[in-house]
């Protein structure tokens, strides 16, 4: 069997430790991978600390190269790295290929990316101007559900800035990147990439790390507190991704059936594991019976089952603790009288395969409507009056997407005004441009990924005041 290794300071480290990794598909362990103890991830730690003052001074353009190396070097290998990921991940070879190939384009665009100077004063008297500088070590910490597209999220700003970077991958999920570390090992100077693996005690133990200056964080909202708290002794920087519970309003005035496909894909794509999937539908009620109908047959139609199998459409759930939750919430909806307009069901193991599940109209305060899911069941509701689903909608402590359906795109961007959320797609779902901000509002996130906000996310700005006549000139 395979044991993967981890970067740091530039060498390829077996780790003393390790743990099982384990396909979702058939319950088969794969590999092994370093579970990081905390000594290695101290080595990891130091490497980026030492790193940290010649790839700061390195130039700009130069660290971009690196970047640009890292990116040609996952697509030079998307043949066995989409593979791999398949088989640790579960999803088919499709949305691997667009985690993969995804995060090397992500990290392309990234370099087009300037990191401004601003002038504020220059005149007779004086000379004043804001640079943005990193911030040194950052700590990178990444789910399940999109392994390597997230991971890049990270790497490529935080490296263009000048930082170095731990990256820790979730435990489930670690091989493709280990293996692009194994990969990258000769392209990136020692310390300035360090990837390590571990089990649930190493995220705690890196985010309150007193030389982790940064932490940047994807995952859910419970674990995003439990790194605010983490990071607060050292008063750590922080960028947090986390949970959505994102709306669909769709307004009487669609097709049902066009519409229907893609509200299906919105929520299912990647079996709903997606933070910005969408988790409630509130639709009109003059059409609520065709799109539930149109949404239950396309339900019946795809084809759950292993990623790797090339005409499957959704692949398992990722991982047991996942595909427990998941399985209760279901239960629970069954056990509280909930009507389903299409109920796929749990195919018996091995593999953890839950079908599509669509809930009929529950009430508000029903579960599914209430939390995250984060699987193949969604919840379908009625509405008559467009305020009262732009309340509803907004009635989470969530806030991190939202999408409106309508043939008339001004009346949807009225309603999309009024969404409480920090991004929302009209008539599309699930697009993100590497080049625009991507938050969350409320409680799915602080700060923001993507775009020159997320790149400046990893500096902080330092301020010279500089006065040109000044009284120590011969
Ligand atoms: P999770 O919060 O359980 O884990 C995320 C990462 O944090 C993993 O690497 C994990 O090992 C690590 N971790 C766990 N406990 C930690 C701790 N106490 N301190 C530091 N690190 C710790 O999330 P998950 O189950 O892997 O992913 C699903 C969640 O992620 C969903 O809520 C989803 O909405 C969210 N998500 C958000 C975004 C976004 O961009 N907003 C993107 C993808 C997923």
């Amino acid at each position: 069997m395979k044991t993967y290794k981890m970067l740091i300071g530039g060498k390829l480290v077996g780790g003393t430790d390790s743990m099982p990794v384990i396909n979702p598909a058939t319950e088969d362990v794969i590999a092994n991978a370093p579970d990081c103890t905390r000594s290695e991830m101290d080595q990891a730690v130091a490497a980026a600390k030492k790193a940290f003052p010649s790839w700061s001074a390195t130039p700009i353009e130069q660290r971009k190269q690196v970047v640009m190396a890292i990116s040609k070097a996952i697509q030079d290998n998307a043949a066995e790295l989409v593979p791999l990921l398949t088989a640790e991940q579960g999803k088919p070879i499709k949305g691997a290929q667009e985690d993969v190939i995804g995060g090397a384009m992500w990290l392309m665009a990234g370099t087009q990316l300037e990191i401004p100077e601003h002038v504020i004063q220059d005149d007779d008297e004086r000379y004043s101007f804001t640079r943005h500088i990193p911030l040194g070590v950052v700590a990178g910490i990444v789910p399940w559900n999109f392994p390597i597209l997230l991971a890049m999220f990270k790497v490529g700003p935080a490296l263009i800035a000048g930082n170095t970077m731990v990256l820790k991958p979730s435990p489930t999920t670690p091989l493709t990147t280990l293996r692009i570390g194994e990969l990258i090992a000769d392209l990136v100077p020692p310390g300035v990439l360090n990837i390590i693996s571990g089990s649930d005690r190493l995220g705690p133990w890196l985010t309150a790390h007193k030389d982790v200056d940064k932490v940047s964080f994807t995952g859910s909202t419970a674990t995003g507190k439990k790194v605010m708290e983490g990071a607060a002794d050292g008063l750590k920087r922080l960028t947090l991704e986390l949970g959505g519970n994102d709306a669909a309003i769709i307004l009487p005035d669609v097709d049902p059936k066009k519409t229907a496909e893609s509200l299906f894909w919105a929520g299912f794509s990647n079996s709903g594991q997606i933070c910005i999937a969408t988790k409630r539908y509130y639709i009109h009620d003059s059409i609520y019976d065709k799109v539930r109908d149109e949404m239950a047959a396309i339900a019946a139609s795809v084809k759950v089952g292993d990623g790797a199998n090339p005409d499957t459409n959704l692949g398992p759930i990722q991982n047991e603790k996942q595909y427990a939750r998941v399985k209760d919430i279901i239960e629970n909806a069954k056990r509280s009288g909930l009507r389903f307009a299409y109920e796929g069901g749990i195919a018996q193991g091995p593999g953890f395969f839950i079908q599509p599940h669509i809930v009929d109209n529950p009430p508000d305060d029903a579960e599914i409507v209430q939390l995250e899911q984060f699987g193949p069941i969604v919840p379908l509701m009625k509405y008559s009056d467009l305020n009262d689903a732009i309340s509803r909608a907004n009635a989470t402590n969530m806030g991190l997407g939202a999408s409106v359906w309508s043939a008339n795109t001004e009346a949807a961007m009225d309603v999309a005004e009024q969404l409480e959320a920090g991004n929302v797609w009209i008539n599309n779902f699930l697009h993100l441009h590497p080049l625009g901000a991507f938050a969350g509002a409320k409680q799915s996130g602080v700060g923001s990924e993507g775009g020159v906000e997320g790149a400046l996310a990893y500096t902080q700005t330092k301020t010279f005041h500089v006065l040109k006549q000044h009284p120590n000139a011969g």
